[in-house]
Parts: structure tokens; sequence; C-alpha cells
């Protein structure tokens, strides 16, 4: 692969070509990753990059938009489909800038949003402090239940009733149970809210049909494309037919300029991969492979946040395994285990150095990974985190993850050479 760059710039065509190695050698598990089709990668590639297209499809502000037309309306149809939306815009470039102009269309600087703690399983762009759009709007947080690791309903409407937020977010990047949408919109009319998720993480798991879908209940829906919904990296709106043209407009040219046509293309593609009944296999394999890593990983003592995962991830407290975050992240790296340092609901530490990390199963399910390969993968995390600081252990522990990984070939049509 890569045969021009390679001859033409071959710093950057060795830096790819070692990226393929790393992700084909790893154990991969950070839960927001995934490993795209070729067909998929073959539409990113394409000459669509060049194409200026602003507006929307049928009245642009550029000539020759005839092609990319066709590729946007398809994107649109197809993700309507796929998650029975009424109105769906896919020109949001990647999660936080959908998550902002959703603000945008929705809401008046100023105005009240009651979204969920970060450390609780929130998202960045729900509100964190260090970020902009939590200079311009009001974020009020709720948390989850310590006792039933579920949401707090009755607090988040007790908290809706005293703020009258504008809008109320559901939808988390750390959170592994499964969301009442009935409860939060019985909620959000009560105070005269709307709603949104924000279902990034969860996408292709509401598309397999393995996890509830809050499409046809709530006002407007964000999400990014290349998380568990295994497209592009991207970004997509979807909502009820009222917000369309606020939405549209709040995208296209409230917050962004071109679109980035390839990307949509490799969207709609991804699109079609995810209507077809084996992407319903793939979701339900994903959710089966988080059960058998959270029974391995509680037989061995790990402690894992909100009770129990309904979906795809697991958010793990090692306060009791006498070791941080950030150290285990590092240490399974050494191994050719990649994960994700993860802050815990009320984490006593700091966000560089928290006190969990996040496991997910995803990737290693798009590369084949059963229950029982999962089962393995919880034994040698455990023995990672037992063996820190024996070198000889840690080479053994890679030797067998490098075994595993080889039985699962990723991307064979793609040659390194
Ligand atoms: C990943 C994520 C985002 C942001 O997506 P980016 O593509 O990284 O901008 C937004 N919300 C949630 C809940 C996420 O998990």
């Amino acid at each position: 692969m890569l045969n021009i760059l390679k001859n033409q710039d071959p710093k950057i065509a060795d830096a790819i070509i070692l990226e393929l190695e790393r992700q084909r050698n790893v154990i991969e598990l950070i839960p927001s990753e995934n490993f795209v089709s070729p067909a998929v990668l073959e539409s990113l590639g394409s000459v669509l990059t060049n194409k200026y297209a602003e507006g929307y499809p049928g009245s642009r502000y550029y000539g020759g938009t005839e092609n990319v037309d066709v590729i946007e309306n398809l994107a649109r149809e197809r993700a309507k489909e796929l998650f029975g939306a009424e109105h769906v815009n896919v020109q949001p470039l990647s999660g936080a800038p959908a998550n902002i102009a959703a603000y945008f269309a929705l809401l008046e600087p100023g105005d009240t949003i009651l979204g969920m703690d970060l450390s609780h399983g929130g998202h960045l762009t729900h509100g964190s402090p260090v970020t902009y759009m939590s200079k311009i709007f009001n974020f009020i947080r709720y948390k989850t239940n310590k006792e039933t690791g579920l949401i707090d309903y009755e607090n988040l409407r007790q908290m809706a009733i005293e703020n009258k937020p504008k809008l109320i977010l559901v939808g988390y990047s750390a959170y592994s149970r499964e969301i009442d949408y009935e409860k939060i919109k019985q909620i959000a009319d009560e105070v005269k809210a709307m709603t949104m998720a924000d279902i990034a993480h969860i996408a292709g798991l509401i598309a397999g049909g393995a996890m509830k879908n809050p499409v046809p209940l709530f006002d407007v829906v964000t999400t990014t494309t290349h998380k568990t919904l295994r497209g592009p990296r991207g970004g997509m709106i979807m909502c009820k037919e009222k917000f369309a043209k606020q939405i549209d407009k709040a995208v296209f040219p409230g917050f962004q300029g071109g679109p980035h046509e390839h990307n949509i293309a490799a969207k709609a593609v991804a699109f079609k991969e995810a209507i077809q009944p084996e992407f319903r296999e793939y979701a339900k394999q994903i959710l089966l492979n988080a059960k058998a890593l959270e029974k391995t990983l509680k037989e061995l003592d790990f402690k894992i946040m909100f009770g129990q995962t309904e979906n795809h991830l697991l958010l793990i407290d090692l306060s009791n395994k006498n070791i941080s975050g950030k150290e285990a992240q590092e240490l399974l790296d050494k191994v050719n285990i990649t994960c994700n340092k993860n802050m815990i609901p009320d984490d006593p530490r700091k966000p560089m150095d928290p006190s969990g990390i996040r496991l997910g199963t995803p990737a290693m399910t798009t590369r084949g990974f059963k229950e029982s390969d999962f089962e393995i993968v919880g034994d040698l995390i455990s023995r990672t985190l037992e063996n820190k600081a024996d070198e000889t252990a840690l080479a053994e522990i890679k030797n067998e993850v490098l075994e595993l990984t080889r039985k699962f070939p990723l991307y064979p049509e793609l040659s390194a050479k």
C-alpha cells in the first residue's frame, strides 16, 4: 500500500505503515475506537476531498455539486432509515462540533442545560468548565446513585424542577448502563424542557438493535459516526422535523464552513453496512463480549463502576489494586493492551492521573473476538497489573497478546510492503 506516498514522502508513509502494524499488534480496548471497513477507507481517500459544497443538497453556494448531492442525500436517507429519524444533518465534522451546533440551534446564550457530571460518565462537551461552551451556557450537573449505580432519576427530576433547564441532556462516554429515555422525557415535559441525547458511544449498538433508541422520542439526537457505528471520524445530528431548519442553519452557516464530502461519502458507506443483518450480530456480540470481560474481571476482584455493564464498556475503579489509572494504562501499553485512564465518580484523584481505566469491546469484536477471547483478555489485564515490576512476566504476557492478535488478522488486504 501507499506506493505513491512512499516515493514522494517516505517519512509520512513510514509512520502510517508503522501505525497499521501497531493496530495489528495490540489488543485495542479503547471503547471509542473501532476498525472501519476497507470500503470506508477507500471513500475517505477519494477525490471528494477536493470539492467545496457549502450549503445542502439542491441548494449549494458552489457549482459542480451534482455528484456530492447524490452522496449527501444517500447519507441522509440511510441514516434516517437506520435510526428512524425525521431529519438528519450529516455535515458535523465530529461529535464535539455536532453538540455545539445543537446547543446553538436550540438555545440562547445564558440558557440552562442539565447534563451529567463528567466524573460520573458525562462528556467534556456537556459543560466541563474547561470548555468555551461552559462560559456561554449555564450547565448544571446530575449524577449517578452510589447504591444502584444508575442515573439518579429522582435527583435529576428535583434539579430540573428547581433549575428549570431549557434542555435536558443524556448520553455519556463512561457510563455503562442503559438509559431510561421515557423517564427523562417525562421529566422534561413536566418542566417544559427540550430533550437531547448524545449517543456518540452507543450509536452502533442502537443501530444494531442491541440498545434502546431515543430518536423516536427525543427532540434532538447527536452522535459521532466513528465509535460503535464503525464509520469514518465524524458527527451527525438527528432531530424532529420541527427543529430541522434550526439545526441545519446552526451547522452551516452558523458554525461550520464547507462540508467534508469525502467524509460524508464514507458515512453513507458505513450506514449501508450498519443496515445489513450482520451488523445486528456485531452489535449483539459487542454486548456479549463486554459481559464476558466483566465476569472475568469481577472474579479477579476488579471493581466495576455503576454495578455492571449493559453496553460496550466497563469503567473500573483500581483503588483496591494499588495502582493508579495512569500507571495501569502505561503498564498495559507495555504488553500491547491499549486502553485509557479515566475518572471514576467523584474521583479523589486528578484527571491526568485518575483512579480508573475504561475498557471497551467494539474494536476487538470487529476483529472477531468472542467471549472466550475476552476471558483471556481479562486474565491478561489482571496478570499485567499484578506483575508490574517483573519484566520477564511482562515480556511473556506481551508474547501471549501478540499470539492472540495474530489469530485475528486486521486488514489482510493491505500489505505493509
Ligand atoms: C466521543 C464523544 C463526543 C465527542 O466526539 P469527538 O468526535 O471526539 O468530537 C461527544 N459526546 C460523547 C458522549 C462522546 O463520547
